[in-house]
């Protein structure tokens, strides 16, 4: 079994790099397959043995190997992030067709939470793609409706299997979306009345997570999101005089929030579900 481990890391660390360029191109409308990588300052292409996740960054010392440029500690770290993320995501589902669904989930999420941070883009090819997947993987891996099943059975209203995953995955989205407005403005007056970090791209995000994740976990990214968001906000003003008027990515803060979801969501629900003696 540790075999395995090592070898959804490793894969991770490749998906990583691909991710790399996802998050630094598609903000720019560029291709992501041409042309191939180059150094952004001498514009040499990269050799496939300096391509190497982690191990190249290490080995050239964070600098380009023909003009020594510095190379941003950020490739390395997402590189990094996504191996570990999959593995994280992997100790929750193992192998099944779940894992597959929500290792799509935090790898369009990853992209999305560095867009956000270093560019305030939610790059719309990402989300829509993110919106059609959720949708469409909805009918094969049910997403964990529970709280909303049990509403459903006391109003008599039966809608499982297949079914129940689409309508989940469908009001999922419709929470996501359009609550979102809603904490969104409360985030907007504690926030500091900044309006600029509140666009549409992370109404699109909010879809996405929601049509993946169903609606009881889409309500608890936009908690844990907003709350994470407003800590980190609140508590840099009041360390920094520079933050005060610092656009925050919003993108970001829901996007960690929705990877951490996806990862112990299901747990925190049984809890919940259990403890209010919903389910025994
Ligand atoms: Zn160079």
């Amino acid at each position: 079994m540790a075999i395995a481990y090592v070898f959804v890391g490793l894969f991770g660390l490749v998906l990583g790099s691909f991710l790399n360029v996802c998050i630094h191109r598609l903000p720019r409308q560029e291709s992501i397959v041409f042309p191939g990588s180059h150094c952004p300052r001498c514009h040499h292409p990269i050799r496939w043995y300096d391509n190497i996740p982690l191990l190249s960054y290490l080995i050239l010392r964070g600098r380009c190997r023909d003009c020594r440029a510095r190379i941003s500690p950020l490739y390395p770290a997402v590189e990094a992030l996504t191996g570990v993320v999959l593995v994280l995501t992997f100790q929750q589902y193992g192998l099944s067709a779940a894992f597959i669904k929500y290792a799509l989930l935090v790898m369009l999420l990853i992209v999305l939470i560095f867009t956000d941070l270093l560019t305030r883009r939610i790059p719309h090819s990402i989300t829509g793609l993110g919106i059609g997947l959720g949708l469409v993987l909805s009918f094969f891996i049910p997403v964990d409706d529970r709280p909303l099943a049990w509403l459903g059975r006391l109003w008599d209203i039966y809608l499982e299997g297949t079914a129940g995953s689409v309508a989940g995955a469908v009001l999922g989205a419709l929470a996501g979306g359009g609550l979102f407005y809603l904490v969104g403005e409360a985030f907007y007056y504690l926030g500091g009345k900044q309006k600029e970090y509140l666009g549409f791209g992370d109404v699109m995000l909010m879809l996405m997570v929601g049509t993946f994740l169903g609606m009881p976990l889409t309500l608890m990214t936009i908690l844990l999101g907003s709350l994470g968001g407003s800590v980190v906000a609140l508590g840099m003003t009041a360390l920094s005089s520079r933050y005060r008027n610092y656009a925050w990515p919003y993108g970001t803060f829901l996007g960690i929030a929705a990877i951490c979801t996806c990862l112990v969501g299901g747990r925190l629900l049984d809890f919940y579900l259990r403890w209010s003696g919903i389910a025994g």
